[in-house]
């Protein structure tokens, strides 16, 4: 089950916290503090808006998902982005939807309607982040509703698992969800730095990229260690809804069953060694109930 249950200490404490290493500083080291120090409570996660994926006139989605459509509270997938800011830099995590999808439900030859009533760009450059000044940009695959908006980051360092790029570019039997075209984009970027395994983004702890095969071959996920709201796990798309779950039950088009089981299984024991929240991307109803930029988390 997912537990919600973020340690969030009293503020009270922080500040004695705070108070008692400042204290135990020689008047030399104090002098030496620098303006970074003083601003290290500086990681937010921000919620974009980067699109939504209406099922209900696919033919194919008991097949696929593994669940009965009646049996989803909202057969309609949320698909968001993140922006996280930690002490002057930042890292986007998935690129939606491409900005030129229709603001309006348009419907695609398969049945499913996908919309982007808000624009990746314009929400970026709306928090003072627009994408020439972003750090880093981090995918959890490389599947079409998370990669739409990707060439706006070609000059970024991108982190992604070796795994997944190899998946991807592999000739022959290819997975539902790869796109020839969008995976050779990749090949033009700049930075593209491939992983193998786990990464701590910025080297300091806070925000880590936990290699989470199964959904595809090297997919990965994000732990955010939030000082006031607790840690938060997201997804990607190991779990789609809060439903797979709840009925035990993977969609028929992982890349591997196993994998995709022992994945769920690491994500809640982590869910439950940081006492955090595991966010499910693309869940329509935990997604009605984040806080959207430019509102935060911290
Ligand atoms: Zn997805």
């Amino acid at each position: 089950m997912i537990q919600f249950s973020p340690a969030r200490l009293p503020k009270w404490l922080t500040w004695l916290a705070i108070f008692t290493a400042l204290s135990a500083c020689t008047l030399k080291n104090f002098s030496n503090l620098r303006a970074d120090d003083l601003h290290e409570d500086d990681l937010r996660l921000y919620v974009l808006d980067c699109g939504y994926i209406d099922m209900r006139g696919f033919a194919q989605f008991e097949e696929l998902y593994g669940v009965p459509e009646t049996a989803v509270a909202i057969p309609g997938q949320a698909n968001p982005c993140f922006l996280i800011t930690n002490n002057g830099q930042s890292l986007l995590w998935e690129s939606g939807l491409p900005d030129a999808t229709p603001r309006e439900p348009t419907p695609s030859a398969l049945g499913v309607k996908f919309e982007m009533p808000n624009k990746l760009k314009a929400q970026m450059e709306a928090l003072s982040f627009p994408p020439a000044n972003l750090d880093y940009f981090a995918i959890s695959h490389l599947h079409f509703d998370h990669i739409g908006n990707s060439p706006y980051f070609k000059h970024v360092k991108t982190l992604l698992q070796r795994a997944e790029w190899t998946a991807a570019n592999r000739s022959g039997e290819k997975n539902i969800g790869y796109d020839d075209k969008a995976t050779g984009e990749f090949k033009e970027y700049e930075k593209l730095i491939l992983l193998d395994g786990d990464h701590d983004v910025f080297g300091d702890g806070l925000v880590t990229l936990i290699s989470t095969p199964g959904h595809t071959e090297g997919h990965q996920v994000l732990v955010i260690k939030l000082r006031e709201y607790g840690p938060v796990i997201l997804s990607g798309d190991a779990i789609h809804f809060a439903e797979e779950l709840e009925h035990h039950i993977l969609p028929t088009f992982n890349a591997s069953a196993e994998q995709s089981e022992a994945t769920v299984k690491t994500l809640l024991e982590l869910e439950t060694a940081l006492g955090g929240e595991l966010w499910i991307q693309h869940d329509p109803v935990q997604h009605q109930k984040r806080k959207i930029a430019p509102e935060y988390y911290r």
